[in-house]
């Protein structure tokens, strides 16, 4: 699925990375260009030093490289579709959108809407990955004759606690708990979390504005909420098929889709930076879903899932037989270098 190439059968993490065109504020600080994205190649290349430094370049392989001009339809074919296959196969996965605040997280997951109201929500063409996702859920399991049943959560993560942006209760602040599934050595349970049933495509996008009516509120409550939160979107599908013996087949599979933090809060070596120290505002989740990914990859004895609220609630659909793909957001721009830099070496770990 990442790749044919025998000796990359084992690997279920793939990490992409996408480059958001130059913004208003990069281009009145007549900021230049610091990366070169090759999507035939799947290399990035940074100018680390001067405008006219020819040395100062390093060059980035990743499993796909998406440039300024790549549409939300490229980005969901090439990463989205292979996994919402597993999905479908009955598998768990998982999709984070990775980088700093401002680089195109939310822009990748949510989308947005065209100001011109041309588009039904489904037929834009800024839609992001969950409005995609679930209106192709009902298309390829209505299709196939499947009978379904699909449910979604979206939990928020702020300073280690957790926030249900579904919950029909008036009150954002309300904190949920969350314990071992006794049944399940690799679940947890979320006391009191919300999973709505969506019964057909025209009920999602209400379910997504309920949503985000929520977050704005929570976003008045804490402080710098939207860069400091995680967002867990999860979708899960309930398929059952009967084979021609007439056997009934279960299948369960959950596709999560995660909103992290800006990553900013992290330094390049994964240690949490002095500046973040200082505000008191180290990210255990995001410090903790490093750590993890890379005991995946270098297929430590011991993955380090406990250690975050994020990591625990992932457990089940993070390293196993279970695909992940990290997509790395990026600036073009000269003044955003540093964390740019920063992001490119936390993914290119993750490889
Ligand atoms: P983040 O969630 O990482 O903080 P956002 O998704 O909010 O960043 O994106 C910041 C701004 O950049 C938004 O105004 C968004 O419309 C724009 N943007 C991000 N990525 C892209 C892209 N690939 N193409 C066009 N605009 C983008
Ligand atoms: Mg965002």
């Amino acid at each position: 699925f990442m790749s044919s190439k025998k000796d990359d059968k084992g690997k279920n993490i793939q990490v992409v990375v996408r480059c958001r065109p130059f913004n208003q504020l990069e281009r009145k600080a007549s900021s230049h260009s610091v990366l070169e994205c090759e999507s035939q190649r799947k290399e990035v290349c940074v100018r680390t030093g001067g405008i006219n430094d020819k040395l100062g370049k390093k060059t980035y392989t990743f499993d796909m490289v998406f440039g300024p001009a790549a549409k939300q339809i490229d980005v969901y074919r090439s990463v989205v579709c292979p996994i919402l296959d597993e999905v479908i196969m009955g598998y768990n996965c998982t999709i984070f959108a990775y980088g700093q605040t401002g680089t195109g997280k939310t822009f990748t997951m949510e989308g947005e809407r065209s100001s011109d109201e041309e588009f039904t929500w489904e037929q834009d063409p800024l839609a992001g990955i969950i409005p995609r996702t679930l209106h192709q859920i009902f298309e390829k399991l209505s299709e196939n004759g499947t009978e379904f049943s699909v449910k979604v959560s979206l939990l928020e993560i702020y300073n280690e606690e957790l926030f249900d942006l579904l919950s029909p209760s008036p009150d954002v602040g309300e904190r949920l708990q969350m314990f071992d599934d006794p049944r399940n050595k690799r679940g947890v349970i979320i006391k009191g979390l919300e999973e709505i049933s969506v019964h057909n495509k025209d009920e999602v996008y209400q379910i997504l504005e309920r949503g985000a009516a929520k977050r704005k509120t929570a976003s008045t409550l804490m402080n710098a909420y939207s860069s400091r939160s995680h967002s867990v979107f999860s979708v899960t599908i309930h398929m059952k098929e009967t084979t021609i013996d007439g056997e009934e087949l279960v299948k369960i599979g959950k596709l999560n889709l995660v909103d992290l933090a800006g990553s900013e809060n992290i330094g390049r070596s994964g240690a949490v930076d002095k500046r973040a120290r200082e505000a008191g505002n180290i990210n255990q989740s995001l410090l903790t879903l490093g750590r993890v990914i890379t005991a995946l990859v270098e297929r430590a004895p011991h993955i380090p899932y406990r250690e975050s609220k994020l990591t625990r609630i992932l457990q089940d659909s993070l390293g196993g037989r279970t695909k992940t793909s990290i997509i790395a957001t990026v600036s073009p721009a000269s003044i955003n270098l540093e964390e740019t830099m920063s992001t490119l070496e936390y993914a290119s770990r993750a490889k």
